[in-house]
């Protein structure tokens, strides 16, 4: 199914067909990413990443069969691997082929066997292991209740912000959980809002953005909504720990939110965009539920705008296809198609987006240097956790590269309703 998703081109600046492939992925299975997990596979910035460009330089092989291995073995531990790759070349071609070079058959047999482990391997890391099938809920149930990820990143599943200064001095100088703070700071102060009464945060997480700015403005409201119940859960205990009584979270679809029209004055999304298989509904949803003169404002991942001068290659194509898989999202936009988005509502003035990749892009090798820093909680989770960890050390590094070289643009949109 995943070759046959991958082997359709997509135009990621066509509203309709953003719909489309929205629909189509919702026949995969699912997984965000759990960033921020990182065992302590490297000493040092250059090893770590070195281990994690084996999979770079070799781009998935798309034939349906290729992938159906991978697929199959994807969320299984590696010893699998090693069981199955020498059965895929019967033993004694690889002999036969060997002795024109002078190898006796053992190391022949050792050669041809690390070889195809080697294969396997790469096969499994190149194929998307979670894929978006409308269990992003599940998911983030499931990352709770490890609480690994809690553990590194803290209450706040997005990016941190980095000023160009302390990007300068060295991003692995400021405090991680910090840098995810100034990044919430920051994008209120971007939103243009000043003292919200009702605020709804859509795909809150384990709500740290929802408190924080209960804290911020005690006057005021905040609702935050996931598709998690243990998400919810996590969230109401912190809230309740800290004494804030005006927060609360519920399960509720952000493309069916329950909500009456014009409710909140400030509807603040915050990387959940890039889970959400029909981005006009999302935005419709928000503005459906913003208060005339209300504020809008988005943070979400987003490919770079597509165009006939400026194609995607076969290999854009294959990395992105990557990144939507293997954390459960059905599709990126670029934050232009959001913009045509948000003023095709013909409810939003003052529309308004950004690139805020320079400030973000730290977070992603941050997130493995936490993991490096302090490793004990994956290494005492045993197998399955560190080969889920192995797993998103190549994912975030991946996702680096993409937001480094261009390919993946940091997202920042905002607007205010229109006077009824
Ligand atoms: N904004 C949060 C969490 C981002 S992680 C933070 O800043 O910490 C993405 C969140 O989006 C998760 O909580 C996930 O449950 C939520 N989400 C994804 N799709 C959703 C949907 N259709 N409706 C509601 N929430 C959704």
């Amino acid at each position: 199914m995943a070759a046959a998703v991958r082997a359709r081109p997509f135009t990621a600046t066509r509203p309709d067909s953003h719909i489309a492939i929205g629909q189509q992925r919702r026949c995969h299975q699912a997984g965000r990413g759990l960033a921020g997990l990182a065992p302590r596979a490297a000493a040092g910035d250059e090893e770590c990443l070195a281990a994690t460009s084996v999979s770079h330089t070799a781009q998935a092989v798309t034939s349906s069969s290729s992938t159906q291995f991978a697929q199959q073995h994807a969320a299984q531990p590696l010893a699998d691997l090693a069981a199955a790759a020498p059965a895929a070349v019967p033993q004694a071609d690889t002999a036969a082929a060997a002795a024109p070079l002078g190898l006796n058959p053992t190391t022949a047999l050792l050669l041809g066997g690390a070889v195809l482990a080697g294969y396997g391997i790469k096969k499994v890391f190149d194929t998307p292991s979670r894929s978006y099938d409308q269990n992003v809920g599940q998911e983030y149930d499931a990352w709770t209740e490890e609480g690994v990820l809690e553990y590194y990143w803290g209450e706040h599943i997005h990016l941190g912000y980095y000023t160009e200064e302390e990007r300068a001095r060295g991003y692995k100088k400021k405090n991680f959980i910090q840098a995810k703070y100034d990044f919430i700071d920051e994008m209120f102060k971007w939103s243009g809002s000043d003292t919200p009464q009702k605020v709804l945060d859509v795909g809150c997480g384990i709500g740290g953005t929802s408190r924080f700015l209960a804290a911020k403005f005690p006057q005021a409201s905040v609702t935050g909504i996931t598709l998690s119940p243990n998400q919810v859960k996590r969230g109401t205990e912190l809230a309740a720990e800290r004494g804030l009584g005006n927060v609360k979270f519920q399960v509720m679809d952000a493309l069916k939110m329950e909500f009456p029209d014009n409710s909140f004055d400030l509807v603040w999304a915050c990387e959940s965009g890039e889970h959400m298989p029909d981005k006009k509904a999302y935005v419709d949803e928000m503005v459906r539920v913003l208060k005339p003169g209300g504020t809008l404002v988005i943070a979400t991942w987003c490919q770079r705008e597509e165009t006939p001068q400026t194609p995607f290659s076969e290999s854009d194509r294959e990395r992105l296809q990557f990144l939507y898989e293997e954390w459960a999202h059905p599709y990126f936009v670029s934050k232009e198609e959001y913009g045509r988005i948000m003023e095709g509502t013909g409810q939003l003035d003052n529309v308004a987006t950004a690139d805020w990749t320079a400030p973000t892009i730290n977070s992603w090798r941050h997130s493995i240097w936490v993991g490096v820093w302090d490793p004990w909680i994956v290494v005492f989770k045993g197998p399955r956790i560190w080969y889920k960890t192995v797993r998103e050390i190549v994912t975030l590094e991946r996702m680096h590269r993409a937001f480094d070289d261009g390919l993946m643009e940091y997202g920042m949109m905002k607007a205010k309703k229109k006077a009824a």
